[in-house]
């Protein structure tokens, strides 16, 4: 197989489909250069090459030395100029680009192939000394940085010192002569750190850049930044080495960045920004401000038009927002990359909304690629309320780079931002400017505030990547990272005060402001309505109160699949009653504590029956062990023991009577309504009295009644009996009867292992992934924090598995659990009620078992149904 993919002149060796090889950036080269797209031509080094080159301690593979000659030449031809000549020399750049990609994160070396000959050459043949040196000197500092490990400051200290030594404010203001002078104290920075004259052999530079490239691959912030975006399990970067245009060839050359639609709001207009007589480097690194893409139409009309008309195209092609770079070269406009670009949540329904009203696309692609369900958890993300918001509080105004509010304390610094989350502060992050060394910061803030750069800057891509809210280039605040403060006006904000930001606005506040539920629009809405068309399975909601309830049934949850009851005694009197249960010395005391409890749990289920009117609630009966309910502290012990008439010592000795040594594997679930099972009576008396008091209001009610922590086919026999007895007495007493289920949670790896004798009595299962996980792993839900993290970062686990299903270990216990369960009743109904409910790996997994429902908190139950309905598709 090829080591290297050529692409240009119309065609080329790869296409779009060979990410994992050709990294995004090559894939869509190839795919370019075989629609017809002006993109300068090149060769994409795969990314095969880096994992064997990172495996060899920096040996290549036998052949690529070849291939790479060969495509050079190939190269040469179609360009009509040779690599190295000193008369034309052709330049190359070298670019890293992996599959997935990292913004910021890779290295990139332009103008390669220039030396202190070719150099004259090039002056020569474009006619142009000022272009010729001012490229070599980019040269020297990009290669000496990203290749050597020169520090970029380094250079840049030198090119100060000139401009000082000038009197000139703006590099362009830089002579000829200046610029022939600034190579040479370029060269000496270069020696003076690498011991080494700069190469003067173009092959040389190239094979040190590719190297260089490949070696980015495990550079520290790479490596971040693929942990905190959790990308695992690619080979390495790719490496692009293609023939360099110029955008610095004058004021009739410029070179930009631009979206097809608006990424923040998703309005369908050509967004982005350009500079004149620059290199694509002047406008990531935002050393200019770049302009207005909307004023490239006055500055150069032909390119813009051009630039509209293959910007469209490629949007057709690739159906989906592209985010492109370009270049103009005296006139000439190029295509250097495009890609689907990133949007915020509210950008991406718009968008796949718009682009199927414009016939670009199907609605099901629309629902399989358009919209991500993390897009979709940042639209019911919390705003600041507006008339919180007093003017004179406002202290400044940027950039609306990331939307959603974020409150916290300022901090300067990324380490401090880590640390404080850390201790779970929250923490603004304000940076002059952010970079890739800020990643592991920004993603512990609750927000972003950056005093510089543009929408396309590091801190808006990468905020708007993860959804967190961001202002970007509020050029109204002056930071002093010495003194820890900035100023806005007059006022001064020191670390450690509270702001707020507004990253839908671009509004930074001064003060700790309230925030509000989010409101969602009619795109979201109408979006919702087609995930449904493509979702056959259904999403409930776990809720134990009828505000949630509500809720999630404006989200679109189509029942209860989880009502944790232990969370129903928290109220004042009841847990008194609660309390007075659990210390009761016989059965006669405590059936007269949970007679009084009676009428809460009654009066709780009417309202969740009633907000969730015809659609199936599931209930689960008493799960966690009864020292949960009792106090801990001294003090409160003290009180208690007077409210319920004993006195502290005796209390004392209950509390510790109660106490386990590890309560996740002791007296709860069924084994406390087994154990003690007028609570079991109390509580299916309780569902079953509200299921037909609501019933007798002309509501339909389906109560299903969830036997917690069941492991033997026996406990679910006994508590089932005990429910149905129970059921033909209400019935009987109120000469009225609803239809009622009775079902377990698999839970317990025992559960899964005799799913079918379980089934055979059993109208349900909902798979407890929580403490399935925790059972299956021995992992303590409760301590395994201690060493998670760790096992995280050293790549023991890809997951946390209380959050993403396990799906080779755990999953196989749910899996068996299904197909038992089934083989034994063919028609049980299935569900999932752990959180993994609302993960979207998860969510898929359980669709491709043939699960009914999943189960999971009301915020992410839109979040579930997308994921569902990507399943389908
Ligand atoms: C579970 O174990 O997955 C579950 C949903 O129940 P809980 O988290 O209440 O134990
Ligand atoms: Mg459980």
């Amino acid at each position: 197989q090829n080591q290297v993919f050529t692409f240009g002149g119309g065609t080329a060796e790869g296409d779009k489909s060979m990410k994992e090889l050709l990294g995004g950036k090559g894939a869509n080269l190839a795919e370019m250069s075989s629609i017809g797209m002006p993109i300068p031509p090149g060769f994409t080094i795969s990314a095969k090459i880096c994992k064997y080159y990172n495996e060899h301690d920096g040996q290549w593979p036998e052949g690529l030395k070849y291939e790479i000659q060969d495509s050079i030449q190939q190269l040469e031809e179609l360009m009509g100029q040779q690599f190295g000549d000193p008369e034309d020399p052709l330049l190359v750049s070298v670019r890293s680009g992996a599959a997935i990609s990292m913004p910021g994160m890779m290295d990139t070396v332009l103008n390669l192939g220039l030396t202190d000959q070719s150099v004259q050459g090039l002056a020569q043949k474009m006619d142009n000394e000022r272009f010729a040196y001012d490229c070599y000197r980019r040269f020297i500092d990009m290669f000496g940085d990203v290749v050597m490990g020169v520090a970029h400051e380094k250079f840049e200290i030198a090119l100060q010192k000139l401009k000082d030594e000038k009197s000139v404010e703006l590099d362009t203001q830089l002579e000829v002569d200046d610029l022939k002078e600034l190579v040479d104290r370029y060269k000496k920075v270069y020696k003076n750190n690498t011991g080494e004259d700069f190469p003067q052999d173009p092959d040389d530079q190239l094979r040190l850049s590719i190297n260089g490239v490949f070696g980015s691959w495990n550079a520290k912030r790479a490596i971040k930044y693929r942990k905190i975006n959790k990308i695992t399990g690619l080979l390495g970067t790719a490496v692009n080495v293609q023939a360099m245009v110029y955008g610095n060839m004058g004021d009739d050359s410029a070179t930009g960045v631009c979206f097809t639609r608006n990424p923040s709001d998703g309005k369908s207009e050509l967004y982005g920004e350009f500079l004149i007589n620059a290199q694509g480097e002047d406008v990531v690194a935002g050393i200019r401000t770049p302009r207005d893409i909307n004023e490239l139409k006055e500055v150069m009309p032909d390119s813009y038009d051009e630039l509209l008309e293959l910007t469209n195209q490629l949007e057709e092609h690739y159906q989906d927002m592209q985010d492109i770079e370009f270049t103009v070269q005296q006139g000439k406009l190029f295509i250097l990359q495009t890609r689907n670009g990133k949007r915020t949540g509210a950008a991406a329904v718009k968008i796949a909304i718009d682009m199927v009203d414009e016939g670009i696309l199907k609605k099901d692609k629309a629902v399989a690629n358009l919209v991500e369900p993390g897009h979709l958890d940042q639209l019911l993300h919390p705003q600041l309320k507006e008339d919180e918001i007093d003017e004179n509080d406002i202290l400044g105004k940027g950039l609306p780079a990331s939307p959603g509010a974020a409150v916290g304390k300022v901090v300067f610094d990324s380490d401090i931002a880590e640390e404080e989350h850390g201790k779970g502060n929250p923490v603004i992050l304000v940076r002059i400017e952010t970079s890739p060394e800020d990643v592991g910061g920004m993603s512990a803030a609750e927000g972003i505030l950056t005093s510089r750069g543009g929408m396309t800057s590091h801190a808006a891509v990468v905020a708007r990547g993860w959804g967190k809210p961001c202002v970007a280039g509020c050029d109204g605040i002056n930071i002093d990272y010495d003194k820890q403060q900035f100023t806005a006006g007059d006022v001064t904000v020191r670390a450690g005060d509270w702001i707020s930001i507004d990253g839908a606005r671009g509004t930074v506040i001064n003060g700790k402001k309230e925030v509000e539920a989010p409101q969602f629009g009619d795109n979201f809405r109408t979006f919702m309505t087609w995930v449904d068309e493509f979702r056959d399975m259904d999403v409930r909601t776990n809720a134990d109160t009828p505000e949630d309830a509500l809720r999630a049934r404006e989200y679109g949850a189509l029942g209860i699949g989880l009502a944790r009851t232990e969370h129903m005694f928290f109220g004042e009197e009841r847990i008194r009653e609660m309390r007075r249960m659990i210390i009761s010395e016989s059965e006669g005391e405590r059936r007269s504590a949970l007679e009084n409890l009676l009428p809460y749990q009654r009066e709780d289920f009417i309202e969740i029956f009633e907000a969730m009117e015809g659609l199936p609630v599931t209930v689960r009966l008493l799960d966690p062990p009864l020292h949960e309910f009792l106090p801990d502290e001294e003090k409160e012990v003290k009180t208690l023991a007077k409210e319920l008439g004993i006195s502290t010592a005796e209390l004392n000795r209950k509390i510790r009577l109660l106490s386990e040594f590890n309560p996740m594997l002791g007296h709860r679930g069924c084994r406390l309504g087994i154990t003690y099972p007028e609570i079991t009576e109390m509580q299916a008396r309780a569902i079953l009295e509200a299921a037909v008091e609501v019933k007798s209001r002309g509501k339909e009610v389906y109560p299903e009644i969830m036997i917690p922590l069941v492991g033997t086919a026996e406990e679910f026999i006994h508590e089932r009996h005990v429910v149905d007895e129970i059921a033909e007495d209400v019935f009987a007493e109120k000469g009225s009867e609803v239809d009622y289920k009775v079902g377990t949670m698999i839970e317990i790896p025992r559960a899964a292992l005799i799913a079918d004798k379980i089934a055979d009595e059993a109208d349900f299962f909902s798979f407890g992934t929580n403490d399935l996980t925790q059972m299956t792993f021995g992992y303590s839900r409760d301590d395994a924090g201690k060493f998670l993290e760790h096992y995280l970062n050293e790549g023991i686990l890809k997951n946390d598995p209380f959050q993403v299903l396990d799906q080779e270990g755990v999953g196989q216990l749910v899996e068996m659990g299904v197909t038992k369960g089934r083989a034994a009743k063919s028609d049980l109904k299935v569900g999932i009620c752990g959180e993994h409910g609302g993960d979207p790996s998860s969510v898929a997994f359980c669709y491709n078992l043939g699960l009914n429902y999943v189960s999971c908190s009301p915020y992410r139950v839109p979040i579930a149904r997308l994921a569902a309905a990507q399943a389908f598709l």
